[in-house]
């Protein structure tokens, strides 16, 4: 495979769970095993050794290590909510990036995590239970059903939305199979075509529809997808409409040098990471609305 020659392997990342744990003891019993570094980029994130088999370790056991890569940290990350606020994981089951939110808020105010999927809602409850969050309300229901009005959407500060993508970015199979075109993603399949056509109408519906909450902030876009038309023409196409909310996008994580493909002004905004050079592609947009002060009423 071209995305597996010459490549250095992918180390262990680990994100500390800090409402079970903090992450000078989390280093410290991780030492016993092996070589810990922390990332330069996210505080509680951990680089061990690639192929460092961490499964039944008891702190991935007890849930005080979620074994989660970098760019699914880069997200909650991104969005930084306040502790206190509410917040809306608008598709969140398996639930990786839920308890993430709920650790940044050290688990004061509230997450309310929306999936649609029945058997993906038990995954979800697992990953709370596991933990240890107690600010999490489970909405079984499609996002898109959601009214925005109503309490309690119609207190919600920040809205994550890593809606259903291709996952091209992290399948290493599909990778090899889209290769001339993965920019684009006018594979020559036109079944592919078919389906990442139809996977974009829906994340421009979702999009769309986090703009409209009615105390909204901020909204993180994200997929774990490399093609264009999920992620840069998706921003694109709902740019108008975010802007007649006052949104306008920000660059999340500014550090980070690999940004979006440049194929509309303000691209440089957008956050992606490399499927071969940082071994996950991901992508990442930040709507951000003006901050409205509420005690003089403007
Ligand atoms: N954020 C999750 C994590 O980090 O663990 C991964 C989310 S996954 C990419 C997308 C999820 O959205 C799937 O579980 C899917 O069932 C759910 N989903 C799809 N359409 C939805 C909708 N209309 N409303 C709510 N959830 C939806």
């Amino acid at each position: 495979s071209l995305y597996q020659t010459g490549d250095a392997p992918k180390p262990r990342y680990v994100r500390v769970n800090t409402l079970k744990l903090d992450i000078g003891s989390a280093m410290l019993e991780l030492e016993k095993l092996t070589k810990v570094q922390k990332d330069g980029l996210l505080p509680d994130l951990l680089i061990l050794p690639a192929g460092t088999d961490l499964h039944d370790h008891p702190l991935v056991l007890n849930g005080s290590v979620f074994l989660q890569g970098k760019a699914s940290c880069m997200v909650a990350a991104a969005l930084c909510p306040e502790p206190g606020w509410v917040v809306l994981d608008a598709c969140s089951a398996p639930g990786n990036k839920t308890v993430h939110l709920a650790a940044l808020m050290r688990d004061k105010g509230k997450i309310i995590a929306c999936e649609l999927n029945k058997q993906r809602v038990h995954r979800l409850e697992d990953t709370i239970r596991l933990s240890g969050a107690s600010n999490i309300h489970v909405v079984h229901g499609d996002f898109l059903n959601l009214t925005p009005s109503v309490h309690p959407y119609n207190k919600v500060r920040a809205i994550l939305l890593d809606p259903s993508c291709s996952g091209s970015g992290t399948s290493a199979e599909r990778l090899d199979h889209l290769l001339p075109s993965y920019t684009t993603g006018l594979a020559a399949d036109g079944t592919e075509i078919a389906r990442l056509s139809k996977l974009a109408a829906f994340q421009k519906k979702a999009l769309s529809h986090a703009l409209t909450f009615p105390a909204v902030e901020r909204v993180v876009y994200s997929t774990c997808s490399i093609h264009q038309i999920e992620n840069e023409d998706v921003v694109q196409s709902i740019l108008p409409l975010a802007a007649s909310h006052g949104f306008r996008l920000a660059a999340p994580l500014s550090q980070w040098t690999r940004r979006g493909l440049p194929v509309f002004e303000g691209t440089e905004k957008l956050l992606r990471t490399d499927p071969v050079e940082d071994k996950e592609g991901f992508f990442i947009a930040l709507f951000v609305k003006e901050h409205v002060d509420r005690n003089r009423g403007i």
